[in-house]
Formats: C-alpha cells, structure tokens, sequence
C-alpha cells in the first residue's frame, strides 16, 4: 500500500490549509483592540470612544475593545511617544500575542505631529514599533478610523 502515506499526507495538508483559513476568517470577523495614548492631548481618544457609540458602533464590524494587551490582536495607538511612554508602550507591545498589528490614529501617531521636536518627544509610533496602517487627521474623524480598520482587516 504504497499510496496511502501520499494520500494522508495529502489530506493533512488540506486540513491544514482549511484550519488556517478558519482561524483567518475568525480573526478577520473579530478583532479585539487595544488602545493606548503615549502622549497626545486626548482629541483623538474622544474620537475613538465615539467609535463605540450607537452612530458608528464598530461592535457590528466584530470589532471589540479590550482592556488587556495578551487578548489584543491590534494595538491603536494616539498621541506621539515621548521619552517618558517609550518603554511602556514596547512593553504593552511585547504582551500582545503574535500575530499582531499595529495602528496609528491621528497626526502625533503619524509623525509627531504639533508635538514633533519637542525635547521631549522621540516622534510618530514608527519609532518604537513596526506601523502597519496610518490614519492621519488632527483629531482622525471616526469615518477615516473605520476605513483604515476595514483595510487592515483585509490585510489580515
Ligand atoms: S493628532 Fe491632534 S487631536 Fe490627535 S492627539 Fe495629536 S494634537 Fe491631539
């Protein structure tokens, strides 16, 4: 029964191709997101918690928001990294299970923004950790938020 290994081989292979596309599917239909501010003026976290209101209510999207990095699968990030939130911000990235993404929201997060050379200031996220997905805007509207989020979650 020369076949058989072939064969099974062949089925372990499917199973294991189908098995990835159900963890992609579920992750792309329920992401949980971590949000951290690392030093910006709080107008682009207002704009976030309207994310979770009933006008734009992202929760229909499966998107959740979590309050602990080891259950987070994307980190949303606001504000530029000072000196001060540098170490804490890799930490909280570190946590987070593999795989992972990260988004900046809003100006700061970008680039620095109105905040950029401050002596205090190291500039956008994409100092500390790898971007995945910049949404710009002082403060970014909710509507850009949801844009950038559905592209990411279409990356995944
Ligand atoms: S982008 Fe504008 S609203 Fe957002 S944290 Fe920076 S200064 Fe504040």
């Amino acid at each position: 029964m020369s076949g058989t290994p072939c064969l099974t081989a062949t089925l372990w292979d499917r199973l294991e191709r189908d098995m990835l596309d159900l963890v992609r599917w579920a992750r792309r239909k329920s992401p949980w997101v971590l949000h951290f501010n690392s030093g910006g003026c709080n107008g682009c976290d207002i704009e976030i918690l309207d994310l979770l209101t009933p006008r734009y209510d992202v929760e229909r999207l499966g998107i959740l928001k979590e309050a602990s990095p080891r259950h987070a699968d994307i980190l949303l990030c606001t504000g530029p990294v000072t000196r001060q939130s540098r170490d804490r911000l890799r930490r909280i990235y570190e946590q987070m299970p593999a795989p992972k993404w990260v988004v900046a929201v809003g100006s700061c997060s970008c680039s620095g923004g109105v905040f950029r050379d401050g002596y205090n200031v190291l500039g956008g996220i994409d100092q500390v950790l790898p971007v995945d997905i910049y949404i710009p805007g002082c403060p970014s509207r909710p509507e850009a938020m949801i844009d950038g989020l559905v592209r990411l979650l279409e990356m995944i």
